[in-house]
This record gives C-alpha cells, sequence and structure tokens, in this order.
C-alpha cells in the first residue's frame, strides 16, 4: 500500500491525487520532485493514467449538480473559509514552494498573497453573479440575462506559481457553481495538493475540487474527456496551442495563456535610479521564471543606454543569490538542471551571435548552492531584434539591452514581436506614457511599474502568441469564461386576448 502524504512534508513522500474530498494512492508511474537549490529529491509524485483522469471527472460531475444549487452567497462563505485557513497555514505553503520551486521565502509569500486576492474576489459570489436586467423592451416586456455554471472544468497550470496560477483559476471557476479538476505542475505539486485540503476543511462539498496529478498524459486525457466543458491553462506558448487547437476541436471553451517576452522602454526623461531598481526585480526576481519578467529593455537613446546598464551593472554585482529557503537572499536556483543547461545554452548563444555580455553569470559560485540549479545574473547590451535571444523566451536570469534611437523605433519593437504579455514604459511625460500605453500592443501595460501584473478585480490576459481564446484569467472576464449567459425575455398577459402577430417582433413595434 502506497502511502500519500498531503502535506508532502516527509522525503519519502508519495504525492497521489485529490479525488471526492480525499487523497488518493496513484497507480503510478511516479516522477521525482527535486530541491532545485539542494539538487535532492524531495519526494515522488504520481502521473495518472487516463482511468484515474476519468474517475477525478467522475467525481466532479457526479458532484455538479447540488454545488450548482448551492447559492452563491454559501459558495462565496465556503471560499472566504477557506481564505482564512490558507492564511492560517501560509507558512507550510509558503515553505512548501520554495523548497519544490527554488523561489526565495519571500517571494513565495507575494505569490500566495497575490492569490488569495483572486479567493477575496470570488467571495463576491452573489454580487459577481447577479446577471444584467432590463425592464420594458417592450411593452410589458422585461428582459434579462443571467449567468450559469458550465459543469465539470478543468486548470492545468505551470510550475512557475505553483498556488497563485491554480489559484487564478478554481476560486473563481467555484464561485461561478462549476466543479474543477486541477493537473498542476509536476515539477511542484505539493501546494495544490495543500489548498485542495484546506477547500475540504473549509466546507468544500466532496468531489466540487479535484486534483490529478502527471504530465501529458493527464493533460490529453482532460482535453478528450466530453464531460469536461472548459479548460484553462496557463504554460509555454506550445502546449497553450496545442490545449487551445485539441480542446477547441472537442467542443470546449479554452482559455491558454502562454510565454512571454516583455519589453521595457526606457525613455530618455525616465528616473533613472527608480527604473534601474526596478528593473532589478522584474527581471532577476524568482530567477527570471515569471510570465511577466522584464526580458528585454529598450533604451531610448546611446546615453540612457549607457547609463542604464552602468546602474545595472552595479546592482548585478550585490545581487544576493542562494537557496531560497535562506533570509536575506534575492535570487534563488532555476526549476531544473536541464533547464539551467538550456538558459546557460541561450547565454553561449547571445555571445556567439555578437551581443555584448557585460555581466556573465555562467561562472558565479554560490555558497552553500552545490548540487543545485544556480546561475548568476547575465546583463547582454547591444542585443539587436535579429538575435535568437532577443527573439525566444528564455525563462531565466538573462537581461538584453537593445539600443534605439526614437520613440517610435521602441514602440514598433513591442509591437512586432511575436508575444504580447506585458510592456513597461519609463518616463515622467505624461503624453509619452499616454501614447505608449494606447499604441503598444501587449495585454497588460505598465507606467514606470515593471509588473504590472493586474490586481484581482480586473483579468490577466496577454495578446499575440501570449494568450489564445477572448477571455482572460480571474476578474470580470473569468465570470463570463465560466458561465454561460442565458436571457430571457418575459410578459405577463393581461385578460385582453392579443391578436396574432406574423411580422418579426421589432422594438418600434413591439407589442404596442
Ligand atoms: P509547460 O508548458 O511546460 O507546462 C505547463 C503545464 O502543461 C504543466 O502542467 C505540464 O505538465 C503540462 N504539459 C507540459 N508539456 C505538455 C505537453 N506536451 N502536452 C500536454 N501538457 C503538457 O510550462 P512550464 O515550464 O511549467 O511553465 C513555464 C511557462 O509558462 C513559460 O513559458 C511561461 O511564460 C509560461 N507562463 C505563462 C503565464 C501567463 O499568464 N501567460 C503565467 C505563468 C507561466
Amino acid at each position: 500500500m502506497q502511502t500519500v502524504d498531503v502535506a508532502g512534508d516527509t522525503p519519502a513522500a508519495l504525492l497521489g491525487h485529490y479525488v471526492g474530498g480525499a487523497p488518493l494512492p496513484g497507480a503510478g508511474p511516479y516522477l521525482p520532485v527535486t530541491n532545485p537549490a539542494t539538487g535532492r529529491q524531495v519526494r515522488q509524485v504520481a502521473c495518472a493514467t487516463r482511468g484515474e483522469v476519468a474517475d477525478a471527472v467522475a467525481a466532479a460531475a457526479e458532484a455538479w449538480p447540488a454545488w450548482r444549487a448551492t447559492t452563491p452567497l454559501k459558495r462565496g462563505r465556503i471560499l472566504a473559509r477557506f481564505r482564512e485557513l490558507v492564511e492560517r497555514d501560509a507558512q507550510r505553503i509558503v515553505a512548501a514552494i520554495t523548497e519544490e520551486h527554488g523561489k526565495t521565502l519571500d517571494d513565495a509569500r507575494g505569490e500566495l498573497a497575490r492569490g488569495l486576492e483572486v479567493v477575496e474576489y470570488a467571495a463576491g459570489a452573489p454580487e459577481l453573479l447577479k446577471g444584467e436586467h432590463a425592464r420594458e423592451v417592450g411593452t410589458a416586456i422585461d428582459s434579462w440575462s443571467e449567468f450559469q455554471p458550465l459543469g465539470v472544468v478543468a486548470g492545468i497550470t505551470p510550475f512557475n506559481f505553483p498556488a497563485m496560477v491554480p489559484m487564478w483559476m478554481f476560486p473563481m471557476a467555484l464561485a461561478c457553481g462549476n466543479c474543477f479538476v486541477l493537473k498542476p505542475s509536476e515539477k511542484d505539486p505539493s501546494p495544490a495538493l495543500m489548498l485542495a485540503a484546506l477547500l475540504t476543511e473549509a466546507g468544500l462539498p466532496r468531489g466540487v475540487f479535484n486534483v490529478v496529478n502527471g504530465d501529458r498524459v493527464a493533460v490529453d486525457a482532460l482535453l478528450e474527456d466530453p464531460r469536461v466543458e472548459a479548460v484553462s491553462f496557463v504554460g509555454s506558448t506550445p502546449v497553450a496551442e496545442h490545449v487551445y487547437r485539441h480542446g477547441s476541436a472537442a467542443g470546449k471553451r479554452v482559455q491558454a495563456l502562454g510565454g512571454a517576452k516583455n519589453h521595457a522602454v526606457v525613455m530618455p526623461d525616465a528616473d533613472l535610479d527608480n527604473t534601474a531598481a526596478a528593473l532589478m526585480g522584474a527581471a532577476f526576481g524568482s530567477c527570471g521564471e515569471r510570465c511577466m519578467a522584464i526580458s528585454v529593455v529598450v533604451c531610448v537613446g546611446d546615453e540612457v543606454a549607457d547609463a542604464l546598464v552602468r546602474r545595472l551593472s552595479a546592482r548585478i554585482a550585490e545581487l544576493r543569490v542562494g537557496p531560497g529557503q535562506a533570509e536575506g537572499i534575492d535570487m534563488g536556483p532555476l526549476i531544473t538542471a536541464e533547464h539551467r543547461d538550456r538558459v546557460r545554452g541561450y547565454v553561449d548563444l547571445g555571445v556567439r551571435e555578437g551581443a555584448q555580455l557585460v555581466v556573465d553569470g555562467r561562472a558565479a559560485t554560490i555558497p552553500g548552492g552545490e548540487g543545485g540549479f544556480f546561475l548568476g545574473a547575465c546583463l547582454f547590451d547591444r542585443v539587436t531584434s535579429a538575435m535568437r535571444i532577443y527573439r525566444e523566451e528564455i525563462f531565466g536570469p538573462v537581461l538584453c539591452v537593445v539600443r534605439v534611437d526614437t520613440p517610435a523605433e521602441a514602440l514598433a519593437l513591442v509591437n512586432d514581436h511575436e508575444y504580447g504579455n506585458g510592456a513597461a514604459v519609463f518616463t515622467r511625460d505624461g503624453g509619452t506614457a499616454r501614447w505608449f500605453a494606447d499604441q503598444a500592443r501587449a495585454g497588460m501595460i505598465g507606467v514606470n511599474v515593471a509588473l504590472p501584473v493586474p490586481v484581482a478585480c480586473h483579468s490577466f490576459g496577454g495578446w499575440k502568441r501570449s494568450m489564445f481564446g477572448p477571455l482572460a484569467a480571474y476578474g470580470p472576464d473569468s465570470v463570463r469564461f465560466y458561465t454561460r449567459r442565458k436571457t430571457l425575455t418575459q410578459r405577463w398577459p393581461g385578460e385582453v386576448v392579443e391578436r396574432a402577430r406574423f411580422a418579426f417582433p421589432g422594438s418600434a413595434t413591439a407589442q404596442d
């Protein structure tokens, strides 16, 4: 008999699934879960078979009629209770995030806090679902739209935010009256299992929220299961596109958020000290493994570029790199040895492509980081748009500076790039900021804000190949994504018997 440790805090733990309100051992096979700061395996996670995925979907489908009938007020109260329980257990969850992902404890706390903002928003379910009403659309006729849940919906999430990205999805889906099957990243699966147990403790009925762990087998099983009405995906662009195409072809509603290459444009009038500080966090926080990370800085004019590169180089020299568990660390390791080698390969490539490597993090030695997947911060100057290090998502601590002569050239770079998740402009001029925000082809714009991640009452989504599907994550878009509009038109006949009408009822003549 396998042991399943939902808390996942013993090294030998085998992590299974969470189905029907309880942990469920996996049939296997198992994948190693590694602490990226040490390179050591800390637990193993089951890969769900198609049959196990089908069982989880069945549990969700069985729970749905009762959950659909539960009032939005009660659903909201369960989410509010869940929020309190996550706060209570925050230290344990944060420790698991850091252990399996590698990010610093502070960063993990921030991730959890941003996820909880979505829970708070979702707890207002009665307000979110109250619908739209129009009186007297014709004489004595009222009309309204209400928003009904879809049924069973699935979420597939990436490694880089193992608590927050699932919380972009399930709180809103549950608030709207759906049942949920989550497939978290196999690289850091513990936080999702912890959240599942807390939802049950908060009073969520069995089967309303389920977790299946695993890899592409589980993903494809969810995409092909006819009982799954909608799929939310966050991850890399090739997989996002695969999920979008296959899910849509199977008749499902799909939102698929993909990769990014976010530009920060620095105008000649920018406050360079504040800009450099903001860019350091946005480029190297979480070791650059954020879809909103700034990976390209476009400097308008050589003077700005020289001054900014000087400032960034000085700050990188002070960056404290080490195990995320240790206090006072700014940047932890990358997620796996393979990914570290891939990112390092991009740095080698940039040198071959002719970019100027101003700060080389490849040889950085990390005290206490032996065996971990560390890479020091790297800064390239004189990168051009023809280079692969500019065009491709690296997803690591590599910042590329591109030099242009005019604001129009900077904007053209932002707009011509295949990705359009976020973009930022640094300037003291309101007109320039307004022009950039209006013209930039990206979904989330920062003005003197390097990481413009929308708060929970807005929605998160990119443009171009950073997002597939019309509706973004959380916020108002997700209420529309997780519900189906139904529009009612109502009239109660009076005592007079109406004559039959054969013309199409237009508003000018309606029931006059
Ligand atoms: P990934 O695409 O490798 O994995 C995401 C999910 O898809 C995981 O659950 C994984 O198990 C599954 N998966 C992986 N390969 C698959 C395949 N071939 N078929 C079906 N499923 C598959 O992404 P990742 O490495 O975990 O995360 C990093 C990527 O996610 C980056 O590209 C980053 O930009 C992106 N990301 C985007 C956003 C956003 O909001 N746009 C947010 C976070 C991360």
